[in-house]
């Protein structure tokens, strides 16, 4: 039995595509105004987040966190900005799975005490033993605020900050009994750490401002870019950082396991202006798309992305393929995840609140359509059907990456392998269930080659179920049971 073929209501959907959850961003630059650079750094994250945003400032004697629901420019007003002065920012835009977006301690940088200290963090990713950590705690009697894992992590640093007197101690010793994917920025009054997971599974990245004004660490380049910092390096996995009159202080906290870079940041994740391992993202999928073309190359007219991500694959299709490139979708880029319920009128207009096809270009045309990757299967069914009725003579779906058979356990909204339709289905049931003319996904090893790095570089668990980080059983038996950060 093929998963059921109704067309949902979009707004209301569980995400189809896999979900980032979070972007972190983290300046040091006394005499600049911190909370505006990290403002313009989350503009430039909200891609990975869009459930809420908060930015925390260090100034000297205290740390003072705006946070809210909503996009960066809904919960910052120019006042909120104003009055957040000092030497040191964090930020955050958040993802996270239903239900936990109603909470607003879930919302992030998370604000603690260490005695009389207060710091805050902000974190993307997702432990793996967060359960026994937190039960650990709870039994100590520590009572938590939130549901998130980030909680627990500052609850451990400041836990062995007081035992060992110096946070950078503290982070450390917290890295030694963590398990997972986390990339973290943290705030006191008047420094910022930095620190990744022994397997880099998150990105960071570490930059300089012109005129040696100060540090910038960031998920990505790209957040660099908007703030006008050059990139330096990434933050290595297992590594901290500590930015203060100081200076920059690196320490290799924990030794660095075989790197395991998420491969969905270059699949999807990030955004295409954005640089991983010294490669531009868009040339990685501009690339994916030309092997696609080598691997699955078909009769037709037009090769169309759906935007976003699978447009610059669609461009190196094209030029891969010989046949024109061209755009069939316009993408209503803000409708995206609002907090106004659409009417059921609008409801049953489904996937044309997002994505609305261009009727000239497309009537009558054989179609290949690129697009970055299938999860349960619904959206890209309803983007065929959409085409159909718009013209298109035939459809051929072309994916950038290979089936998604696992669910991740490393910060990314996937869910339980029974919602994965590439993991009980063939790609003949799948093409049939979507009712495109024909289907093909991009090999493992095309996609890799696309990056120009191999394979050991990255996490690839969701196509082949090598968990590069062990997932206790309770995680894999529950998957989610407690809700995940970030
Ligand atoms: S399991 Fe998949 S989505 Fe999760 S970190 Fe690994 S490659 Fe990325």
């Amino acid at each position: 039995m093929l998963p059921d073929s109704r067309v949902e209501p979009l707004l209301s959907d569980p995400p189809e595509r896999p979900e980032e959850a979070c972007g972190v961003f983290g300046v040091y630059a006394p005499g600049e105004d911190v909370a505006r650079l990290t403002y313009f750094g989350l503009h430039a994250l909200q891609h990975r987040g869009q459930e809420s945003a908060g930015i925390a400032v260090g100034d000297g004697e205290t740390v003072t966190v705006t946070k809210n629901h909503g996009l960066v420019s809904r919960v910052f007003k120019e006042s909120d900005l104003d009055s957040l002065t000092g030497d040191v920012a964090i930020g955050h835009t958040r993802y996270s799975t239903t239900g936990s977006s109603t909470s607003w301690e879930n919302a992030q940088p998370h604000l603690s005490t260490i005695g009389r200290q207060v710091i805050a963090l902000a974190h993307n990713g997702n432990l793996v033993n967060t359960r026994e950590l937190r039960e650990e705690l709870r039994g100590r009697g520590i009572r938590f605020r939130s549901t998130t894992d980030s909680e627990v992590i500052a609850t451990l640093i400041g836990a062995f900050t007081q035992q060992h007197h110096h946070i950078r101690d503290g982070i450390r010793e917290t890295m030694k009994l963590i398990s997972g994917a986390y990339a973290v920025v943290l705030v006191t009054e008047e420094a910022l750490y930095a620190f990744r997971d022994p397997h880099g599974v998150r990105p960071l990245v570490l930059g300089t401002l012109p005129d040696d004004a100060g540090w910038v660490v960031a998920s990505e380049t790209c957040a660099l870019d908007i703030v006008g910092a050059r990139y330096l390096r990434d933050v290595a996995p297992g590594e901290t950082l500590k930015i203060s009159a100081n200076g920059l202080e690196a320490q290799q906290a924990v030794p660095a396991e075989k790197q395991s870079l998420c491969m969905f940041e270059f699949v999807y994740f990030a955004r295409p202006d954005s640089e991983m391992f010294d490669c531009s993202l868009y040339e990685a999928r501009r690339r994916m798309g030309e092997a696609l073309a080598r691997e699955a190359g078909v009769e037709a007219d037009l090769v169309i992305g759906v935007p976003d991500s699978g447009v610059p694959a669609a461009v190196g299709f094209a030029q891969g393929s010989g046949i024109p490139f061209g755009e069939g979708l316009a993408k209503n880029r803000y409708v995206g995840r609002t907090f106004i319920s659409p009417s059921q009128m609008l409801r049953q207009q489904g996937i044309r609140l997002k994505l609305n096809p261009l009727k000239h270009a497309i009537a009558g045309k054989r179609l290949v359509v690129v697009d970055d990757s299938i999860v349960r299967g619904n959206t890209t069914k309803k983007i065929v059907a959409l085409l159909r009725e718009a013209g298109a003579a035939e459809v051929h779906m072309r994916i950038t990456s290979p089936p998604v058979v696992w669910p991740c356990f490393y910060g990314i909204d996937t869910d339980t392998q029974e919602q994965l339709i590439a993991s009980s289905h063939s790609v003949e049931e799948i093409r049939e269930h979507i009712g495109a003319d024909s289907l093909a996904y991009l090999s493992l090893d095309g996609m890799v080659a696309a990056t120009g790095q191999s394979k050991d570089q990255f996490c690839l668990a969701c196509f082949d179920g090598e968990y590069p980080i062990e997932i206790p059983q309770s995680v894999r038996e529950g998957k989610l049971a407690l809700e995940s950060c970030t």
